[in-house]
């Protein structure tokens, strides 16, 4: 393919304007199937930052003073722009990314429902009008903008994690400052400039990426500017930022890590269990805080379970994203792909057996095969550790109510699915500590449905009609 031509934009975007960094100093992006270098991207300073958060603040009164209307106008633009682009965006992260097409493009018409959505919900944002319980007065609630947010992405989901923030914002009013994950600072400047052409004015949306990240970011959260901090990222970090947010007294939403558990019930569909079950671990070649981290299936299913899932495993094609016929790539860098590799090695120390996969493959790409572990004990290093990469962990129970326990059994509480006869699936749902729960599926996110953890896989909700909410 002749995609690697494709031009990129490696620069800050600050105030309406692509430009270097203050200091004109600029950062490696790889691509990790190849350990090529594809550019090098601007350092922000800590001064860029705060201008960023000054242009942002400029910006705020005019833009929480446009019309709903004209803000949905601009976000549907970005939709249609996405829509038409759809493999560009696709292929800019394949090549910062390592995932393979088919995730990318997934991910590609993902992120750019966000627009569409969140078009939508700007024109219907609601109050109140209601008679206080006296009777004496009339109680009127109107929702404003809450001021310049401060977006913090990951870089497993590069389009989706920004446009699940910039879409909500922008249509609650609110001017941004985006801080994309230093290894995928690419697909964000491609959405920041999608939202440009779509006629956003200038300070509404801004670009940076420190090197290093926390100074700068404790800078931007002291400028006193900022009113929300929208993260989605690791517990660890989320923690340090709560922590910085308290200071000021920023509004907080925290997309945090997730450990998620998968119930096949005795009753369920094996067929529908084994695809359920390849989408909610194989999703991103395993790099999804949503991904099932550990697969309990029980006894009178899991041989003929972990055989289905061998079988559709051993047939994945890995490679780098941009060959299409790939249906795993890279992961994001060799250090990712080593810290799956040494989580696979405890797991098989402590005890568990390796059914497929399991060797780390030389080369300079960062791939590791899909890998499926049986005999792993609950409680193990493992199923404590958000993997992150393409293992399946399986583990046999014989009573429901010991699998329920196992899978609260964590201090994340993001997504679980459960697979088994309808009425029973339901059943047992209702029964899990998270936020959402897929029943008889591996797939549930959508920009319609409100997305997020309980326990410490964070706070607040974001699609749906909530995700405008935490921006008001
Ligand atoms: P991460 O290390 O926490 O980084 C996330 C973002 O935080 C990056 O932009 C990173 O910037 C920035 N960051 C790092 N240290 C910081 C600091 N001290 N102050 C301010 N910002 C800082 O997470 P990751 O490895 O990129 O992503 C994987 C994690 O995200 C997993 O735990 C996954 O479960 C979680 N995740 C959650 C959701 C959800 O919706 N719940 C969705 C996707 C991913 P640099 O890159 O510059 O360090």
């Amino acid at each position: 393919m002749s995609q690697k031509q494709q031009p990129v934009i490696n620069d800050l975007f600050i105030g309406g304007e692509w430009r270097a960094g203050s200091s004109g100093e600029r950062f490696p992006v790889v691509d990790p199937a190849d350990g090529s270098i594809i550019t090098q991207f601007a350092v922000a300073t800590e001064r860029d930052c705060l201008d960023a958060v000054a242009a942002a603040e400029e910006a705020a009164p005019a833009w929480a003073a446009t019309a709903p209307r004209a803000r949905a106008e601009m976000l549907r633009g970005a939709f249609e722009i996405l829509t038409r682009e759809r493999d560009q965006l696709a292929e800019i992260m394949v090549r910062e990314n390592g995932k393979a097409w088919g995730d990318a493009l997934a991910e590609a018409g993902y992120a750019t429902e966000f627009f569409r959505w969140f078009a939508e919900e700007a024109v219907r944002v609601p109050g109140e009008y209601r008679l206080s319980p006296g009777g004496d007065k009339h109680i009127i609630v109107t929702r404003q903008p809450i001021g310049v947010s401060l977006l913090i992405t990951p870089w497993n989901f590069p389009a989706a994690m920004a446009a699940r923030k910039l879409a909500p914002a922008l249509a609650a009013g609110c001017t941004t400052v985006l801080k994309p994950a230093s290894e995928t600072p690419l697909t964000a400047a491609y959405v920041v400039d999608v939202l440009r052409r779509a006629g956003v004015p200038a300070g509404v949306v801004n670009l940076v990426t420190p090197v290093p990240t926390g100074p700068a970011v404790t800078a931007m959260l002291e400028h006193g500017a900022i009113r929300k901090l929208s993260f989605t990222g690791s517990t660890e970090v989320g923690r340090v930022l709560l922590t910085q947010a308290a200071g000021p007294i920023i509004n907080t939403s925290m997309e945090l890590g997730g450990n998620a558990p998968l119930i096949v019930l005795a009753g369920a569909d094996l067929k529908v269990a084994v695809e359920g079950a390849m989408a909610a671990k194989m999703r991103n070649g395993g790099s999804a805080c949503t991904s099932a981290n550990r697969l309990y299936v029980h006894r009178s299913l899991h041989d003929a379970f972990v055989d289905g899932l061998r079988a559709r495993l051993s047939a994945m094609v890995t490679g780098p994203g941009l060959d299409h016929a790939s249906d795993l790539g890279a992961l994001v860098s060799q250090k990712e792909r080593d810290k799956v590799a040494a989580l696979v090695e405890t797991a098989v120390a402590e005890g568990a057996q390796i059914e497929l996969g399991g060797q780390k493959p030389d080369g300079t790409g960062a791939f590791y095969p899909p890998t499926l572990l049986t005999n792993v004990e609950h409680g193990s290093t493992i199923t404590r550790t958000e993997i992150f990469g393409p293992v399946a962990t399986v583990i046999a129970f014989d009573d429901v109510d010991d699998a329920v326990r196992m899978a609260n059994d964590t201090e994340y509480g993001l997504i679980a699915y459960v697979f088994g006869e309808e009425g029973d699936a339901m059943r047992v749902a209702a029964r899990i500590d998270a936020g959402m729960v897929g029943v008889n599926r591996g797939v549930i996110s959508d920009p319609a449905a409100p997305f997020g953890g309980v326990k410490q896989s964070g706070l607040g909700r974001e699609g749906g009609t909530d995700g405008i909410l935490e921006y008001l």
